[in-house]
């Protein structure tokens, strides 16, 4: 029998704020245990929680980079559940009226290869709920201790359609709603810190049966290549275990990355088990028009539309937009440098190839870098006038701007790097070379053309790398033309 996988995502993503949730005390990660806390955050008897307005508005820009309906009443609820995460004994939730209902995600699939583009898809949504995020056990041999630091941090849970049929897409997905929180400047969603966290659901189904067949719930995945990992042996378990004839049973299951396998934690919980009801100490919120534009004002171009516009009008490749795209403050420099020097492609190579390379090697990031757009148009600028070569610029100019910051000009000036554009200094050089190498002159008049790159290389080491390439081949051609 053949099966179709179904997979449907529930991600977490702590929304980037001052302060928790709740209540004033600061937000953190690796600070030292149970310091971020309060009698709000430990739950202490009669500590009243007050709604947050940053995290009511960053989660309502989130809906709006989801496409999602954002509801006029959005409420919240007490989800019961009785375990040390949670010194209240509750988590405050919500049910029933969730800040974001619907939603889609466009998303990319892997191509064939790492430099083709792959194919588009949206990911249909169902809601996205705001939520305090839960207290941290950390388990030792004999004893568990909890530290309190991560509760009431906000949490938003985006939860997908049951629509996702491969590992390649739930990877994509996780990729493509990253990039839009990066973008939406709510989260950096570092999965190894637990700003995004994901909890896979998947079933099988024989192939062409309609009703969605049992889900299990897989946790603990720490990374976005981890919930792809996951989910592939997860799949084939399911399907080994439905070909030997055996039921698959509604659990949620750990991953363990280091052994690469699956296991059982628990039977799963049902909704009512929870007991939700709406929290009497907060007031329902309401999210006028007036509140809506303002954050309608605030949300930036969207990823993929900014990959298609460079297509578009710099006509960048796929290798170059695949490594720009991600990272915001990258594609600003690069628009910068791109507009100052009316160069986007040569702005981008030199981005890509040789800033980027040089910041990894330092072990520096962008903000380090001495190198600013201006340099970068600069740069450009002087190869496209002919003032040098590429090569001078990558060996001579670049290293010395990227340490010390000087602008390429003034790196010029100062080394003597300008290239010789002038006829006449060029032909005493090049009948000097001409003089000195009878045979390849001869294999040119002979008619063998690359014989010519010989003498090339000859005179650009004569004038150390400063004379104009198409200059010398002119020049040569020339001499020895005349001579013949
Ligand atoms: P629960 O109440 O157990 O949390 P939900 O209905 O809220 O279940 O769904 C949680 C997630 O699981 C959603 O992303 C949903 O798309 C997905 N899901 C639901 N049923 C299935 C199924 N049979 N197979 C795969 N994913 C599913
Ligand atoms: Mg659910």
């Amino acid at each position: 029998m053949e099966y179709e996988v179904v997979i449907g995502l529930e991600v977490h993503v702590q929304v980037r704020t001052k302060s928790k949730i709740f209540t004033s005390v600061g937000v953190g990660f690796g600070q030292d245990p149970n310091t971020l806390t309060d009698p709000v955050v430990l739950g202490f008897p009669g500590a009243l929680p007050v709604i947050n307005r940053e995290a009511v508005e960053k989660s309502v820009k989130v809906g709006m980079l989801l496409e999602s309906t954002i509801p006029e009443i959005t409420k919240w609820d007490r989800k019961n559940y009785f375990y040390p995460d949670s010194p209240k004994n509750y988590q405050i939730s919500q049910f029933d009226q969730p800040i974001c209902e619907g939603g889609k995600v466009e998303i990319e699939l892997p191509g064939p290869s790492r430099n083709i583009m792959g194919e588009h898809m949206w990911v249909e949504l169902t809601r996205a709920h705001l939520e305090e995020d839960v207290g941290k056990l950390n388990h030792f041999d004999s004893d568990s201790l909890v530290d309190y630091n991560r509760a009431g941090t906000p949490l938003l849970e985006i939860v997908t359609e049951p629509v996702l049929h491969t590992p390649d897409e739930a990877w994509a997905y996780l990729n493509a709603l990253r990039n839009l929180m990066i973008y939406g400047d709510i989260s950096d969603c570092d999965m190894e810190k637990g700003q995004m966290r994901c909890d896979a659901n998947i079933s099988i189904r024989p192939v062409g049966q309609k009703e969605l067949g049992v889900k299990v719930e897989i946790k603990n995945m720490n990374s976005i290549s981890g919930v792809r990992n996951g989910l592939a042996y997860e799949i084939q378990r399911q399907i080994q275990t439905a070909k030997a004839g055996g039921a698959i049973h509604q659990e949620t299951r750990g991953w363990d990355a280091a052994k690469n396998v699956s296991y059982h934690m628990r039977f799963k919980e049902e909704s009512h088990d929870y007991r939700y009801f709406p929290d009497p100490d907060l007031m329902p919120v309401r999210i006028d028009d007036a509140w809506r534009e303002r954050v309608e004002g605030t949300i930036p171009e969207r990823p993929f539309d900014r990959q298609r516009r460079y297509y578009e009008d710099y006509d960048l490749p796929f290798t170059v937009t695949s490594v720009l795209i991600p990272d915001p403050e990258l594609c600003a420099f690069f628009e910068e440098a791109a507009e100052a020097s009316g160069e986007a492609q040569q702005s981008a190579n030199w981005i890509v190839n040789n800033l980027l390379g040089e910041l990894g090697n330092a072990g520096l990031t962008l903000a380090d870098s001495k190198v600013t757009p201006a340099h970068i148009a600069e740069l450009v600028g002087l190869i496209k006038e002919g003032a040098i070569s590429k090569n001078i610029a990558k060996e001579q100019i670049f290293g010395d701007m990227f340490e010390n910051g000087n602008m390429p000009a003034a790196i010029v000036e100062a080394k003597g790097l300008k290239q010789s554009n002038d006829t006449g200094e060029l032909e005493p050089v090049c009948q000097e070379v001409i003089d000195a190498n009878p045979g390849p002159v001869a294999e040119i008049q002979g008619g063998n053309d690359k014989a010519i790159n010989f003498l090339k290389g000859q005179v650009m080491k004569a004038t150390r790398g400063k004379a104009n390439p198409s200059l010398v081949d002119q020049v040569l051609k020339e001499l020895i033309d005349k001579k013949g």
